[in-house]
């Protein structure tokens, strides 16, 4: 689509980052174009609203950048999944596998209502540990995911297939 040529227009490739044999899609010439930036956005919040959102999560950290304002123009409310340590107050935690050791993701236990209908939200989906994780932290915290929107999806890694079983039905879609 016109939207996806615009955006992929603007994701850099970076070789050997952030070590060797990786190769990183930076958004930020994508987040610095106005153009860009705003046409995600707007389609970010257009598909809060479809999908019937009542919330919008983002996961640290460039999950904020898009969920943020993604939840202002479709009229709702953000809530932050967060690294480890990072949020006061009771929270519930899920650890997931890296290539190399573990993560830990939190949300705060009183951050939806129950049933609260949830969005989740994030730049990139890789091998889908990030999002997988989120998913559990938002089942735990009371809400009911309706979507998982990325900006894009890695295709040459299995993301997509381990999340699948977390995702229960909940689409994901990658613009
Ligand atoms: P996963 O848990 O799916 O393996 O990794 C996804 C998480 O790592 C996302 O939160 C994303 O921000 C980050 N990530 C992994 N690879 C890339 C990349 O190539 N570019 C960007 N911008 N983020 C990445």
């Amino acid at each position: 689509t016109e939207l996806a040529e615009l955006l992929d227009s603007r994701i850099r490739d970076v070789p050997d980052y952030p070590k060797p044999g990786v190769l990183f899609k930076d958004i930020a010439p994508l987040l610095a174009d106005a153009e860009a930036f705003g046409a995600l956005v707007r389609a970010l919040a257009d598909r809060a609203t479809e999908l019937g959102a009542t919330k919008v999560v983002g996961l640290e950290a460039r999950g904020f950048v898009l969920a943020a304002p993604a939840a202002f123009a479709a009229g709702l409310g953000f809530v932050p999944i967060r690294k480890k340590g990072k949020l006061p107050g009771e929270v519930h935690a899920e650890s997931y596998d890296l290539e190399y050791g573990s993560a830990t993701l939190e949300v705060q236990c009183d951050a939806f209502a129950p049933g609260e209908k949830v969005l989740v939200i994030d730049d990139v989906l890789a091998t889908g540990g990030t999002v997988a994780a989120s998913l559990e932290l938002v089942r735990r915290a009371g809400g009911v995911p309706v979507g998982v929107l990325v900006l894009m999806e890695l295709g040459f890694l299995p993301g997509r297939e381990r999340l699948t079983p977390h995702l229960d039905g909940v689409p994901l879609e990658a613009l």
